[in-house]
């Protein structure tokens, strides 16, 4: 694998164009491996060179290196609860189309998914003009843990599904190199690495949808305790005797915050779920209940895990701005004196895209950014 190449498609990507003595110094790789790494991005048109002048525009004009981000593209996945978005981006995660569609989560036919988003990724490219027989790979996100080798979706609780092959799955529909990731920490990922959290040592995404999951980035990569965890906020416990979880506990974050119980809680049951929080904002009891659970779960989860910055999504990101302002005013007495000057809250970069442009950071990390093509 060309792991020197991987670095230098990293370089480009994150500090923009550079001349060859400026990627010799980052990368520090000698100037015979440096000539022949980027000779072969060169060939396959991944970089472009050409002249570029100094910042004052005076002196020689240097031959600056520079990524092509039209040069491929891939296809990312976000498998929800009952619902999947597709999106192919270019190689800095830009969206060129998406699509999306529902589907039963009582009768889940993991199959026929996989049917669906194969036949959306052709249609998808056929819409762009891109050939889907040059697209990297795909990057799925799924509800729950996936494991280690991120080719198994393992337990999908909302979806019914367990141990799933999912990656060989669509490779053998799509013939197309596949890569599975929990969901929310795909999210995570492409924060990290194209939007809000570039250069923030640890973010912590919470989404919020059908159910509150989040997803943890620690220097540049997905926090994967064990190989398989995921950081299951929406699974601390906040009241022992509260009502029954999905997961078989009792009294979880997510009983009191997830579509059901708020909509329940605000007396919307049975209407759509659009502008939730700022519907529930309305009934001063429901509203109440939420942010004192969430600050709650925030706390611990901070206290543990030392986040920088936390990057909300879904519901949580459409938020009305009273919940950002009540989190910044209940958080800081309950997290640990030093936190209260480093944690940022911010709303999430890609708004409803935000899990299948997490899917395309993945497929960009495993099939480009680490050298594999090379
Ligand atoms: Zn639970």
């Amino acid at each position: 694998m060309g792991i020197h190449h991987g670095h230098i498609l990293r370089i480009l990507r994150d500090e923009g164009a550079q001349s060859r003595a400026e990627l010799s110094r980052r990368s520090k790789l000698s100037a015979t491996t440096l000539t022949h790494v980027t000779a072969a991005l060169l060939r396959d048109g991944s970089i472009l060179e050409g002249e570029t002048y100094g910042a004052n525009g005076v002196g020689r004009p240097a031959q600056a290196v520079r990524l092509v981000p039209e040069a491929r593209t891939v296809a990312g996945v976000h498998i929800g609860a009952g619902n999947v978005q597709v999106t192919i981006t270019d190689l800095l995660a830009r969206p060129k189309a998406s699509a999306a569609f529902s589907f039963d989560t009582g009768s889940a036919d993991p199959d026929e998914i996989v049917r669906q988003v194969s036949r959306t990724v052709i249609q998808l490219a056929e819409e762009t003009q891109v050939d889907t027989k040059s697209m990297l790979g795909v990057g799925i996100g799924v509800p729950g843990p996936v494991d280690p080798a991120r080719r198994m979706a393992l337990a999908s609780i909302n979806v019914g599904w367990r141990n799933l092959a999912l990656a060989d799955k669509l490779e053998d529909a799509l013939r197309l190199p596949a890569v599975v990731e929990h969901n929310v920490s795909a999210m995570a990922l492409a924060e990290s690495r194209y939007g809000i959290g570039k250069n923030v040592p640890a973010l912590l995404y919470i989404y919020l949808r059908t159910g509150l999951g989040a997803g943890l980035m620690v220097d540049g990569a997905p926090f994967r305790p064990g190989g398989h965890g995921a950081v299951e906020l929406g699974h601390i416990q906040i009241v022992a005797d509260g009502a029954e979880c999905a997961c078989g506990n009792v009294g979880c974050l997510e009983t009191f915050v997830c579509e059901r119980a708020l909509m329940e809680a605000a007396g919307l049951s049975g209407q759509a779920p659009d502008d939730l929080l700022a519907r529930v904002e309305r009934n001063r009891p429901a509203w109440g209940t939420v942010v004192r659970h969430l600050t709650t779960a925030l706390a611990s989860a901070v206290n543990i895990l030392s986040p920088n910055l936390i990057v909300f999504g879904g519901h949580l990101g459409e938020a009305p701005q009273s919940l950002y302002e009540a989190l910044a005013a209940d958080l800081p007495p309950r997290i640990m004196p030093h936190m209260r000057d480093i944690l940022m809250l911010e709303r999430g970069t890609f708004g409803a895209q935000a899990g299948s442009i997490g899917g395309a950071a993945v497929a960009l990390d495993q099939f480009f950014y680490s050298g594999a093509l090379h």
